[in-house]
């Protein structure tokens, strides 16, 4: 069976973001057809946009996955809808319980009405980049380059390193 290599951003800013985000890579992991094989730390960082919310606290897991893109996003949507995500305010960079996003999926290129791959917004946000780094310091995506010339390149963001997501 094909298995694709998916790194999956989290992210969440309201409740206890720190459990809420450890408890999401363990869900991740759970998914049926994926196998975790990739976990970063927790870190915090400052919310970007125009709306007065707290920090979020990030973290980046990699799964190997038998799923396709489409099936994945929905498995990870049910993660979201599992911790009440407040889908009533939709407004853009909004606070936001649970946020998972496929940032890359093998070296497939999405782009229709339900999925963007990879990510828009990746290469712009260190909260993903420096994550990613930590799990596979010599990934290199094809179109960007290397994920160290990623991070050095990211756009300055408050952050700060947390402790491991094992607990
Ligand atoms: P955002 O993450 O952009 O702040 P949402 O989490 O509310 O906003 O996502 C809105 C929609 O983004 C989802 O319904 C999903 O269909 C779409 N989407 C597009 N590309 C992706 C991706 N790579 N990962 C996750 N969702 C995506
Ligand atoms: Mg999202």
């Amino acid at each position: 069976m094909l298995t694709e290599h998916v790194y999956v951003a989290i992210g969440s800013n309201i409740g206890d973001s720190a459990t809420i985000v450890a408890q999401a890579m363990e869900a991740i992991g759970h998914i049926r057809g994926c196998e975790l094989r990739g976990r970063s730390s927790l870190y915090r960082s400052a919310a970007v946009g125009d709306i007065p919310q707290g920090d979020y606290i990030n973290a980046v897991a990699r799964l190997d996955t038998e799923l396709q893109p489409l099936d994945l996003l929905l498995e990870l949507q049910a993660i979201e809808h599992a911790y009440y995500r407040n889908r009533e305010d939709e407004r853009r960079w909004a606070p936001r319980t649970l946020d998972l996003d496929i940032v890359l999926f093998g070296n497939h290129r999405i782009n229709d009405s339900h999925l963007v791959i990879p990510h828009p917004e990746f290469v712009n946000r260190r909260f993903v980049l420096e994550p990613m780094l930590e799990i596979n310091g010599d990934l290199y995506i094809p179109g960007y380059g290397s994920l160290k010339y990623l991070v050095n390149q990211a756009p300055a963001l408050e952050m700060e390193k947390l402790a491991s997501s094992h607990g």
